[in-house]
């Protein structure tokens, strides 16, 4: 079975002479799946339409912004009307206060916020307020969890930084990241130990609260609540990242559903509704300190951009009308892709571990010999990646296209019904077969 990717190519090739691989963002080249990635002219719903004709079911729904598919309505006609009124203003709007209400009113430990243009300005963002807050600089993270590309972050990250298996980057100097500590993700002692060998020391615990960038890994009982008990007692921030999990497992995030107030949380994705956003937040003497008000510098010419906050409140407003019973129909949708797909390989033989929650799931191929659990890094980077890549093309071939990555979290959509369930299961049995014999 072979896709005709040739326009796809020859817009690669165009696209490799004047940008680094191809791409602007690293795992779009497919280095870890192999093939040629395709070029996508269109999409709608669940649906992504490639330069070669191709149809694909999508499943990393712009690596997480499509909550509502591709195109919705809504969204597309605000960012029309937004747009007659021209692209930007660098000046303030009415719409920026109107999209922080949408925000504050479901996740109520932010009670002020700002708006920046990507997960990474927000993150980097909400650390130099935690710094300035409590007046320190030592910064704990969790491996495998990925908060963006700023310098002081790019320690044991996710994302694509593990896809590449490098354990940083060069270009950050060792002086920048000599006070950022990467620790076991779900694993307290750890953080118990640090916190006991540099007392006073740290400004902040950060971490995404259900990894979705070393693949999806969840918090193990009692973890969240311990690091909000240690971060409280210890006088650090706690910062949940959200940018994958906000509005994306419930209205309210991660924090919602596990019951943890943080100090701080970052945004992305979800809220720009497909258009360039962040915004970081929380409790309101912390966000204080932002200029003008207090002495932390953060601004951006393009934050609050016009298009971008008629894209977020076209689509919060979207999912705050269509409540709970939304959420519960994505995680339906989802049990039955990711579960279904399980039992395909347990029928057929092939080590599989399937973690989801709500409508962010994966599948970790495994050797028979390994534990069927992935709560950590280790266990995830212990995954057949090859084989991983077998089935990522064979998938492809038959018009899905997953996340090419072991260690990305697959997202589905609000247009995903009954027929792309179907169709995915039928293309997984067959894509299942050949990544066993490969
Ligand atoms: N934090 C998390 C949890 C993310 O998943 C990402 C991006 N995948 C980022 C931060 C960085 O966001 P951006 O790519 O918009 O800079």
């Amino acid at each position: 079975m072979a896709l005709h990717l040739e326009r796809s190519q020859e817009l690669q090739q165009r696209a490799e002479a004047l940008i680094p691989g191809g791409v602007d963002s690293p795992v779009r080249a497919f280095r870890a799946v192999g093939g040629h990635p395709p070029f996508v002219e269109r999409a709608e719903g669940a649906y992504l339409y490639d330069a070669d004709g191709n149809r694909y079911l999508d499943y990393f729904g712009s690596w997480g912004p499509m909550i509502l598919g591709h195109a919705a309505p809504a969204v597309i006609e605000a960012v029309r009307e937004a747009a007659l009124r021209s692209t930007s203003f660098g000046a303030s709007t009415a719409a920026e206060a109107e999209l922080a209400e949408l925000v504050t009113r479901a996740v109520p430990s932010i009670q002020k916020l700002r708006f920046v243009s990507s997960g990474t300005e927000a993150v980097m963002s909400a650390i130099r307020l935690a710094r300035a807050f409590t007046g320190r600089n030592r910064i704990v993270k969790f491996e495998g969890c990925y908060h963006g590309h700023s310098d002081a972050l790019l320690v044991k990250a996710g994302s694509g930084v593990a896809t590449l298996g490098i354990p940083g980057s060069a270009g950050v100097p060792v002086e920048t990241t000599q006070f950022t500590t990467a620790l076991r993700y779900n694993d307290l002692d750890e953080v118990e130990t640090l916190f006991a060998r540099h007392p006073g020391e740290v400004a902040c615990v950060i971490l995404e609260p259900v990894v979705g960038n070393a693949g999806t890994i969840l918090p193990e009982p009692g973890f969240l609540e311990g690091l909000r008990e240690i971060t409280r007692r210890e006088g650090a921030l706690l910062i949940l990242d959200e940018v994958m999990t906000g509005f994306r497992l419930s209205l309210g995030g991660a924090q919602q559903i596990y019951g943890i107030t943080p100090d701080l949380t970052t945004l992305g994705k979800i809220i720009g509704g497909g258009l360039p956003v962040g915004a970081f937040g929380g409790r309101a003497e912390i966000m204080d300190m932002l200029a003008p008000l207090g002495p932390v510098y953060q601004a951006g010419t393009l934050s609050g951009n016009p298009l971008a906050m008629a894209a977020g409140i076209a689509q919060l407003s979207a999912l705050h009308a269509a409540g709970a019973e939304f959420y519960d129909r994505l995680a339906e949708t989802t049990r039955q892709i990711a579960d279904g797909v399980q039992e395909i390989a347990e029928e057929l033989g092939v080590p599989l571990v399937t973690n989801r929650i709500g409508s962010m799931f994966t599948w970790f191929f495994r050797d028979s010999s390994d534990s069927d659990v992935v709560i950590d890094f280790d266990d995830a980077a212990r995954s057949l990646t090859e084989r991983f890549g077998v089935f990522h093309r064979a998938m492809l071939e038959r018009g899905v296209w997953l996340p090419p990555s072991q260690y990305e979290a697959a997202f589905v959509s609000a247009a995903h019904g009954a027929a792309e369930v179907e169709a995915t299961l039928a293309a997984a049995r067959e894509a299942l077969m050949v990544a066993q014999a490969a």
